[in-house]
């Protein structure tokens, strides 16, 4: 499903903060990402979710070598990665309401007809009642932000979901309840997984199998 092979990344041509990093996760696995904080696992993160554009390697997504990274990706391939960060208060917009949140890829697919019942489903497997649909992100905590960031990360039915630390902000209860919604996801798509985190116990349990950052080819 994803494979990074010799990637290097930094920013603005600065010294690379991923160095000749490899890593594969086949179709249907579940694989973890462990290190130290400020070793690059959000740098690969997000050039594995085409995010970010890697100096030197070359990422390739469900068989096909990715050229365009961010905006310039086809949007078939964009969609086909979801991606959750770890503060969903950076990553969601806050003018909108959690319902218009866990929609917004819609407008990205062309499909928005066809994912505004979806969007409702995961609304409710999240957790999230139709009260807290209506209010903004200032008005909700951040687990119930983070459990509509997840929610609009499955809403296009991506094949890989990328978590970049998805539950270190959150307590055990939201942590548990948001590792089931992916997990339950998955089991219905068959979708992969890369779950990058510093909480090895979490990742041991949730992926097939957890690597170690930086990592040497593979
Ligand atoms: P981790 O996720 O393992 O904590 P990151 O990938 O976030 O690591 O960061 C790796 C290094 O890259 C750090 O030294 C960090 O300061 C630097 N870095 C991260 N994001 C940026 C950015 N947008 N601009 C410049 N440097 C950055
Ligand atoms: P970086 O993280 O170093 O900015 P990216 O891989 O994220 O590199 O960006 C790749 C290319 O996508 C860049 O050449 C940039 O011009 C373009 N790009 C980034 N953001 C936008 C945007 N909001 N709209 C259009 N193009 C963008």
């Amino acid at each position: 499903m994803l494979e990074l092979s010799r990637v290097t990344a930094g920013y603005h041509r600065g010294t690379p903060v991923v160095r000749d990093v490899s890593l594969t996760v086949a179709d249907g696995e579940a694989v973890g990402l462990v290190g130290p904080s400020g070793c690059g696992k959000s740098t690969l993160a997000r050039v594995a979710a085409l995010l970010h554009r890697p100096d030197a390697g070359t990422v390739r997504l469900g068989g096909q070598t990715v050229r365009g990274f961010r905006f310039r990706a086809p949007r078939a391939l964009r969609t086909s990665v979801g991606v959750v960060f770890q503060q969903p208060r950076l990553a969601a917009d806050p003018r909108l309401t959690l319902r218009e949140l866990i929609a917004e890829p819609a407008a990205a697919t062309g499909r928005t007809r066809e994912l505004a019942g979806r969007a409702a489903e995961l609304a409710e497997a999240a957790g999230l009642a139709e009260s807290l649909l209506r209010r903004r992100p200032h008005e909700v905590s951040d687990g119930q932000l983070q459990r509509a960031c997840v929610a609009r990360a499955l809403l296009p039915r991506p094949r890989l979901l990328v978590c970049d630390e998805m539950t270190a902000m959150l307590d055990a209860s939201t942590t548990a309840a948001l590792v089931a919604l992916v997990e339950r996801y998955r089991a219905e798509h068959g979708a992969a997984l890369l779950a990058v985190g510093h909480d090895r116990v979490l990742l041991d349990r949730w992926c097939d199998r957890v690597t170690e950052f930086p990592s040497p080819a593979d």
